[in-house]
């Protein structure tokens, strides 16, 4: 049986579309509304209006009934274009695969709808200070009183609550209030008494923005948990290989801007007689080596997605795992190779890289830091003792 290392034609003409739409947007549009406090949403709709926020949505909720693997086409064009829309990271690929997977079906036809047109953004919430990479020591409890569930707990860096009309957060029962995560997830309404948000400043400017959320007594229909409560970690992992892909998939896209602006330099910046920069190896080399880097991620993500696609969540994870840290490890070299390419002119906000060198680095730290992948990998994989 061949293997194939090509793309269907469907893949490749979605990828065109999403590159035609997203750079009539492009860079400089992220630039403004980051500048100006603005938002995505006009990009984010005309994306949802056009299919291609919900491409991995089933068709019956009105999505385009893909994979996985269409949906970090989507997001790695977007990127590339420069224009990466974080919470598609967020509302379709995590909150959308959860549903999907574990919701009723009265939920699915209450949420995915919106969340694949763009209509309904669901924010995601797991990280706890407290815990950090640590999940297991969530402390967000949710406790059945009656009718309801009633939560109380805290969350940080939860991007994008601002915009968001619900937020499903990971909490755990008080019956399973110790021990290892049995996670219990719920649809929290962003207008719910009791839950507030407070903006954390950051020093990555971007259009999203990140809170800390501070449940109080927040209650909660019986049918806002989606899932079962005993139903264990499997169904936040339907949610998490899907993030950790398409932050793979974010992080590739970021590094194919990066490569095409040191290029695009490369070619025309001359200061030795007629030869550009990019004539000389010292310019040419970190370039193709971040090249190489790129491509290794993108086999990596496209396998992952792949795997998820198939059904097979164990080799998905394996895979979504590694191709996160080569995303993050090519998006942070990209960014550093395209300001050095560009000398003065790479700090500059008219260039506008600079702010690059931190967003890159997000793939790094989240949505699972690369030490933690590392421990990953050294344990499942290679069989050796856990270290954490
Ligand atoms: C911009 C941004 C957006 C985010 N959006 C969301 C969101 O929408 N929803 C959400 O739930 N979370 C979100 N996060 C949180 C993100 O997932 C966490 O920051 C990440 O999981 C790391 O957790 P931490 O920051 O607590 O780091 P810590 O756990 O405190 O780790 C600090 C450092 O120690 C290292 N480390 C920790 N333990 C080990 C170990 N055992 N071995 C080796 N090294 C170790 C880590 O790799 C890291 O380098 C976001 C974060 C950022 C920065």
């Amino acid at each position: 049986m061949t293997i194939n290392f090509t793309e269907p034609e469907e893949r490749v003409a979605l990828r065109e579309a999403v590159k035609k739409l997203a750079s009539k947007y492009g860079r400089e549009f992220v630039e403004k509304q980051a500048r100006e406090g603005g938002k995505m949403t006009e990009m984010w709709l005309e994306m949802g209006q056009a299919g291609f926020l919900g491409v991995n949505i089933p068709e019956e909720h009105g999505g385009g009934g893909g994979g996985m693997a269409d949906l970090a086409a989507v997001l790695e064009e977007a990127s590339a274009a420069g224009a990466p829309l974080l919470m598609m990271v967020v509302s379709p690929a995590i909150c959308g695969s959860i549903i999907t997977r574990c919701g009723t079906e009265e939920q699915k036809a209450r949420w995915l709808p919106g969340i694949a047109d763009g209509t309904l953004l669901m924010a995601f919430g797991i990280t706890e200070a407290d815990a950090g990479s640590n999940a297991h020591n969530i402390t967000t409890t949710a406790t059945r009183d009656g009718d309801e569930w009633v939560l109380n707990g805290q969350k940080i860096f939860i991007s994008g609550v601002d915009e968001a009309q619900s937020v499903l957060i990971v909490a755990r029962t008080q019956d399973a209030k110790t021990g290892k995560l049995k996670p219990a997830l719920f649809v929290v309404p962003t207008d719910a008494a009791g839950f507030t948000k407070q903006p954390i400043p950051m020093s990555w400017e971007a259009p999203e923005k990140q809170f800390t959320l501070f449940l109080d007594d927040v209650r909660l229909p019986v049918d806002a948990l989606v899932g079962d409560e005993d139903g264990g970690l499997w169904q936040l992992f339907a949610g998490l290989n899907p993030e950790r892909i398409m932050g793979a998939a974010l992080s590739c896209g970021m590094a194919r801007y990066c490569i095409d602006k040191a290029v695009d330099y490369a070619k025309t910046r001359s200061v030795w007689k007629d030869q550009p920069i990019g004539a000389h190896q010292g310019i040419q080399h970190p370039i193709a080596k971040v090249k190489i880097e790129l491509e290794q991620a993108r086999l990596l993500w496209q396998k992952a997605a792949a795997l998820y696609d198939a059904g097979d969540d164990f080799g998905a994870g394996e895979y979504a795992n590694m191709a996160k840290y080569a995303g993050g490890e090519v998006s942070c070299n990209a960014a550093d190779v395209a300001v050095h390419t560009h000398g003065g002119n790479g700090l500059t906000v008219e260039y506008g890289l600079g702010n690059l060198l931190v967003a890159s680095r997000l793939g790094r730290i989240a949505p699972v830091s690369r030490e933690m992948i590392l421990n990953f990998v050294a344990m499942h994989t290679l069989g050796l003792p856990k270290s954490y």
